[in-house]
């Protein structure tokens, strides 16, 4: 049965076909969940007839409520959604740790001001009384 109001139905199979092409690595975009029967296809513009790449993601029951919500910026789910397939899930710390030397030279830095300061206050406590 074909409602006139909508010429163009949605098509869920066609989604899930787009999805599987750009984006193999199949999660929920925003937490990564590997679930597939947890995982559901969200067209972003809110149109289900908009099968394009850019407007599909798949997200997992409460993260699709939350996008629906206006929880996350459409970007936030593009960029999360690109970010999961160049990582596959896998966690890479080295980024992180990059500038660890530089943290760590700085928090120095910081404390010894800190001592400094601490030091000047009871010198001068001291010279009060
Ligand atoms: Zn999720």
């Amino acid at each position: 049965m074909t409602d006139p109001a909508t010429p163009k139905t949605r098509d869920q199979a066609a989604a899930r076909r787009v999805l599987d092409e750009n984006y193999p690595f199949k999660c929920c975009a925003v937490c990564g969940l590997q679930i597939e029967t947890c995982l559901t296809v969200a067209h972003l513009d809110h149109d289900a007839t908009n099968n394009t790449p850019d407007n599909l993601a798949r997200l997992c029951q409460t993260h699709h409520w939350m996008y629906d919500a206006g929880l996350y910026p459409i970007e936030a789910i593009r960029l999360l959604q690109a970010h999961w397939q160049t990582t596959k899930g896998t966690p890479d710390h080295s980024g992180r740790m990059k500038d660890a030397g530089a943290k760590a030279a700085l928090t120095r830095k910081r404390r010894a001001a800190a001592r400094k300061a601490v030091d000047t206050r009871r010198r001068r406590a001291k010279l009060d009384h």
